[in-house]
């Protein structure tokens, strides 16, 4: 059993004030695997006041100095790498081999993106010839607070914590706390890579809890918070008393259009893309949108491939689905399920109840449901488990129409082999991202919805402008 239970404050480890256990549960077998403690008010006091006193002294350090620090980080993480992987696989049950490739592989890859935008950065502008005396001064926001989830736990934790450093901020990283084993490993990272006390600090508590505490705290400047729009509405709400600015990347229920010239892939992939990551994804492709003609094909197609999906515990290697992360998860899964069969959805895959074989565990059939319609709930609500929904449409201005009938707007797809009319739909669809058959997004692209998926953007060049505040400055006279 792992004891987990200590807070990382003003570069130290610390018990808790008032001891608080919680268990976290292996979803692959349902037993207890570590403890943790949830903070008290007196914990993110403390957590606050250490990042408050930092930030003098970290704003003022040199870019030079922070890429540097940034660089020994993002070795020690790669060292590290296969110890992040068998943690997440651990706690939020991403099969071991994916655990350690995409899943811990997303940390490297924001620490080198958010390098090489500090490098590219410009901190100080001018305003325009027009006023040669102007300068436009780019400065850290102050202290930070961070808010993360379980379902991509490294890739939203350094896209917060690398740009963060980057812009000059101090911090307090709250992770989920169901999936809290690789933001403590992240901890140790940060306290290896020497850090100066106080500028990263990572305490574990629930929403009302520590999460409210830190969305409320005076001393805290911005919320940056990943999670569902849920939560994000009470955070809001909550940093509104103190005018923090709040940063939010929340649910989706994204659009892949598929039209009858779209290559011959593009349902597996679909198929595949939705279940990825036992379909925990924000921008998981939810809702696959056929064009008439090919809707048959599609349907038999996509009921193959879900059937073909192995499900195995998540220390097994291979490319198999884990299971969903906990018991509630598995319930809220089960309650759509059965809510899609009740709307009179044809389920042409899954279902009920677990897969053949494992009666213990978080485990969920990869379900498919055919003649779906936008008002259904199936269609409507973030399921968040490895469902796909399947809508006819029968032209281009329906695909659109059915697309952005949606609360969230975070990344649809458009699968046709017709260029111009890719181009078209994806400027038309109200979506933070859109991916054109297949192709994912290059490094530095911004990651972000429009609507009720949220209003931040990370990575690049807009994840550091996300934690900087901008400074007009006349009569500046010196070079
Ligand atoms: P969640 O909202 O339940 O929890 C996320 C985090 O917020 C946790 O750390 C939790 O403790 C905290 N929290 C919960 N209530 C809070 C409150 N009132 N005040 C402060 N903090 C609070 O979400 P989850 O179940 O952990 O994650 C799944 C959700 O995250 C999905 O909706 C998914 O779409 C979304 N998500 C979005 C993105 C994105 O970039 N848009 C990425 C990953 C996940």
């Amino acid at each position: 059993m792992l004891d987990k239970r200590k807070f990382y404050i003003n570069g130290a480890w610390v018990l808790p004030e008032v001891a608080y256990d919680f268990d976290v549960i292996n979803p692959s077998n349902e037993e207890k695997c570590a403890t943790i403690s949830f903070g008290a008010q007196a914990d993110t006091d403390a957590a606050v006041a250490a990042a408050k006193n930092a930030l003098d002294g970290w704003m003022a350090t040199s870019v030079a100095h922070r890429i540097a620090l940034l660089e020994k980080l993002a070795d020690i993480y790669e060292r590290r790498r296969q110890e992040m992987g068998e943690a997440i696989s651990l706690e939020m049950g991403a099969p071991i081999d994916m655990a350690k490739s995409s899943q811990a592989g997303c940390g490297t890859q924001h620490l080198a993106d958010a390098i090489n935008t500090l490098k590219n950065f410009k901190f100080d502008r001018m305003l325009g010839s027009h006023a040669p005396n102007d300068r436009i001064l780019m400065e850290p926001i102050g202290v930070v607070g961070l808010i993360t989830p379980w379902n991509w736990p490294m890739n939203q934790i350094a896209l917060k914590v690398a740009p963060a450093l980057a812009a000059g901020c101090t911090m307090i990283l709250k992770p989920s706390e169901i999936a809290p084993l690789s933001a403590y490993l992240f901890a140790e990272i940060m306290d290896e890579a020497g850090f100066p006390p106080g500028v990263f600090n990572m305490l574990n508590g629930d929403g009302p809890g520590v999460g409210t505490q830190l969305s409320g705290h005076t001393d805290v400047d911005m919320i940056s918070f990943t999670g569902s729009t849920r939560a994000g509405i009470l955070i809001s709400k909550n940093a509104a008393d103190t005018i923090k600015r709040v940063a939010l990347e929340l649910g989706g229920k994204g659009a892949n259009v598929i039209f009858d010239d779209a290559d011959e892939n593009a349902v597996k992939r679909g198929v595949l893309h939705c279940m990825n990551n036992t379909g925990q994804s924000c921008n998981a492709p939810t809702r696959m949108l056929v064009q008439r003609d090919s809707y048959d094909r599609a349907v038999e197609i996509a009921a193959k491939v879900a059937n073909n999906i192995l499900v195995a515990p998540a220390d097994r290697q291979g490319g198999h689905m884990g299971p969903v992360v906990s018991e509630v998860q598995y319930g809220k899964i089960q309650e759509m399920i059965e809510t899609g069969i009740k709307e009179g959805a044809r389920l042409v895959a899954g279902g009920l109840g677990r897969p053949e074989g494992l009666n213990r565990g978080y485990f969920v059939r990869p379900t498919v449901f055919a003649d779906v319609n936008n008002e259904m709930a199936i269609a409507r609500e973030e399921i968040f488990g490895p469902v796909l929904t399947i809508i006819p449409f029968e032209d281009e201005e329906d695909a659109i129409r059915i697309s952005n009938d949606t609360v969230y707007g975070l990344t649809d797809y458009v699968q046709t082999q017709d260029k111009q009319k890719a181009a078209r739909v994806a400027r038309r669809l109200r979506a933070g991202m859109v991916e054109i058959n297949g192709q994912s997004r290059g490094d530095g692209a911004p990651f972000g919805g429009y609507r009720q998926s949220g209003n931040g953007r990370e990575g690049g060049v807009w994840g550091l402008d996300d934690f900087l505040e901008v400074k007009s400055v006349s009569g500046w006279e010196v070079s």
